[in-house]
C-alpha cells in the first residue's frame, strides 16, 4: 500500500514500540524525528548544535528546521512507496507542510492519560546498540543487556512535564485537524504493549 501512516500521541504514548511492530508489518520506513535529531545532537552537527537547547529543555524545536528536515528524508529512495511517521507532525504547520509531500492515509492516535505518561517516561530506558525500547518495572530487558541500556537526558520528571504541556498546547490541537479530514483513529494506549498493537493492527487492517 503506498501512502503513509503518522503515529501521534504524547511523548511516552509507546508510538516508538508500536512503530517497530507496524514496520516489520509493513516493511515501510519509520521517519522518528526525534530520533533523527538526538542523532544530530550526538553527531555535533549545525542541526544538532541548533536544536540541543530545545531538546534539553521539552519544548518543541521550530518548524521551519523540522520541516527542512523531513522534506530531505523523504527524498531517500526507501520513502518512496509511503512511510511511518513517529513524533511528526507536532504541530499544525507542519501537518500542512507534510500534506504537500506525502499522502497520509491513517493518523493513529495513541491516548494516554498524563500521570501514566510521567510513570512510564521516568522508568523508560534505551538499549543504544539496537534503539530497543523497555521500561524498568512495565518491559524489563533481558538481564544480558540490562547493563548497557541508557536513559535519555529529556526522559527525568520536571523535563516530561514540560514536553506534556507542549503536548497539550501546540500538539494535541492536531488531532481534531486530522480528525476532520476523516483520518484519525483513536486507541486507547493505556493498556499492554500487546493489546495497543493489536488494535493497531486492527485500525489498519484494511491498509496492512
Ligand atoms: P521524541 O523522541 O519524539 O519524544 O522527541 C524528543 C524531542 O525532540 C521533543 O521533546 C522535541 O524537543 C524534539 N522533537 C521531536 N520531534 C519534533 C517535531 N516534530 N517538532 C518539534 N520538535 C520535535
Amino acid at each position: 500500500m503506498s501512502g503513509s501512516v503518522v503515529l501521534f500521541g504524547p511523548p511516552g504514548a509507546g508510538k516508538g514500540t508500536q512503530a517497530g511492530r507496524i514496520v516489520v508489518r509493513t516493511g515501510k520506513p519509520q521517519i522518528s524525528t526525534g530520533d533523527m535529531l538526538r542523532a544530530a545532537v550526538a553527531a555535533g552537527s549545525e542541526l544538532g548544535m541548533e536544536a540541543k537547547g530545545y531538546v534539553d529543555a521539552g519544548l518543541l524545536v521550530p518548524d521551519v528546521i523540522i520541516i527542512g528536515l523531513i522534506a530531505e528524508r523523504l527524498q531517500d529512495d526507501d520513502a518512496s512507496s509511503g512511510v511511518l511517521f513517529d513524533g511528526y507532525p507536532r504541530t499544525i504547520p507542519q501537518a500542512e507542510a507534510l500534506s504537500k509531500v506525502a499522502e497520509v492515509y491513517a493518523v493513529i492516535s495513541i491516548e494516554v492519560p498524563d500521570d501514566a505518561v510521567v510513570e512510564r517516561i521516568v522508568g523508560r530506558r534505551m538499549d543504544p546498540e539496537t534503539g530497543d525500547i523497555y521500561h524498568v518495572a512495565f518491559n524489563p530487558a533481558p538481564s544480558g543487556i540490562s547493563s548497557r541500556l541508557i536513559q535519555r537526558e529529556d526522559d527525568n520528571e520536571q523535563t516530561v512535564r514540560k514536553r506534556l504541556s507542549a503536548y497539550h498546547q501546540q500538539t494535541a490541537p492536531l488531532a481534531d485537524w486530522y480528525a476532520q479530514k476523516g483520518l484519525l483513529v483513536r486507541i486507547d494506549g493505556d493498556r499492554s504493549i500487546d493489546e495497543v498493537g493489536m488494535a493497531i493492527e486492527e485500525a489498519l487492517s484494511g491498509a496492512l
